[in-house]
């Protein structure tokens, strides 16, 4: 059975989970796209282009990482930093903080205008993908939430299909102690967007377990929320990201959230003998919960540990293990993959 599958579509999500326990309709229960960043594997992340290029790739969702300026602009980026996908260090030299990192909050959204974006490269200036193309082109830029979702908003109509979003509000404690209360700012976005009932194309993410409970409890927000989850070592922040993977840890969190975006990592356990691959049983207990499945991210030019190419860790994943839903670089190969596994029902078709 794929427990907790969901079909987005004509307007509103279907829920089959009950159906699919008896008739187990995997024509129907096909995970889904979740652009991550976009295309980003094909142009530079949370561009435009590369959104309206995940759109035409037939990705379900398209994800927006979101950090606030100065003047509490609220823009499209992965980092709270700058300086990985942009110039900032040529055009405003002498404005990074002790750190050597320039802070989107130090600056203006009209100064982070005339940013142009490029791939992502790391504190030595490499590429952080390098096989993708550079695409140091000045056309790319850093823009707002109001923008992106004005967009998506365009891509429905002429597109003639539905897309999703799937906004993360990144750091909101780091962003409080920076004077801005991140998540209402976000929150007013969606609203005056339309994005305001359950059943609206959209999931909220946050990895900040306490965060997503005001959002839920004390803001009374509606939406489909997903906790992400990470590893307790990618910050010196208390977190209980390990707490969360076991079957008390998600009981408790189905009280809040409708799904869980897990590394992609945690959903196996790898034999390093021979490098055999098995369920961790993730997926399993969340959806005993009732909580979707969305793991991230599925890139083929950088690949989990056990798989060696894409196609194997989507087929893994969603057929062994039935995930609900991938954030993936690459929605063309994923798309691709559903095609002609999964057959013809599929949320673009409308
Ligand atoms: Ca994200």
């Amino acid at each position: 059975p794929l427990g907790g599958a969901r079909l987005p579509g004509m307007g509103r999500e279907w829920t089959y989970r009950t159906i699919g326990y008896w008739y187990n309709l995997k024509l129907i229960m096909r995970p889904v796209v979740i652009a991550h960043r976009g295309a980003s594997g094909h142009l530079p992340e949370h561009t435009l282009q590369a959104k309206a290029l995940a759109f035409a790739m037939g990705a379900d969702y398209l994800e927006q990482d979101i950090v606030a300026t100065r003047d509490d602009e609220l823009v499209v980026l992965h980092d709270i930093h700058l300086d990985g996908v942009t110039d900032v260090a040529q055009r405003f030299p002498g404005r990074a903080r002790a750190d050597g990192r320039y802070y989107v909050r130090d600056f203006t959204l009209a100064e982070i205008e005339t940013l142009t974006v490029h791939e992502r490269t790391d504190r030595k200036g490499r590429q952080v993908f390098p096989s993708r193309r550079p695409h140091r082109g000045g056309e790319f830029r850093v823009n707002t939430l109001s923008r992106e979702l004005d967009l998506v908003a365009d891509l429905r109509d002429s597109g003639g299909h539905e897309v999703g979003i799937y906004p993360e509000i990144k750091s909101p404690a780091w962003h409080v102690k920076e004077g801005v209360d991140i998540t209402i700012l976000v929150l007013n976005v969606l609203e005056q967007y339309g994005y305001r009932r359950h059943s609206d194309p959209v999931y909220l993410q946050c990895f900040d377990e306490q965060e997503v409970r005001r959002i839920r409890h004390e803001l009374g927000c509606e939406l489909k929320l997903v906790q992400l989850i990470g590893e307790d070592s990618w910050t010196k922040e208390p977190t209980d990201f390990k707490g969360m993977r076991t079957a008390r840890g998600l009981e408790k969190l189905a009280k809040t959230v409708d799904g869980i975006g897990p590394w992609v990592n945690r959903l196996y356990k790898l034999r390093r003998r021979d490098g055999k691959v098995s369920d961790s049983g993730l997926v399993r207990r969340a959806h005993e919960q009732g909580l979707v499945v969305h793991p991230y991210t599925y890139r083929s030019d950088a690949l989990p540990d056990g798989f060696d190419e894409l196609g194997e860790l989507l087929r893994f994943t969603i057929e062994d293990l039935a995930i609900d839903g991938l954030f993936t670089d690459f929605p063309d190969a994923a798309v691709r993959y559903l095609q002609s596994r999964h057959g013809v029902i599929t949320p673009r078709e409308i």
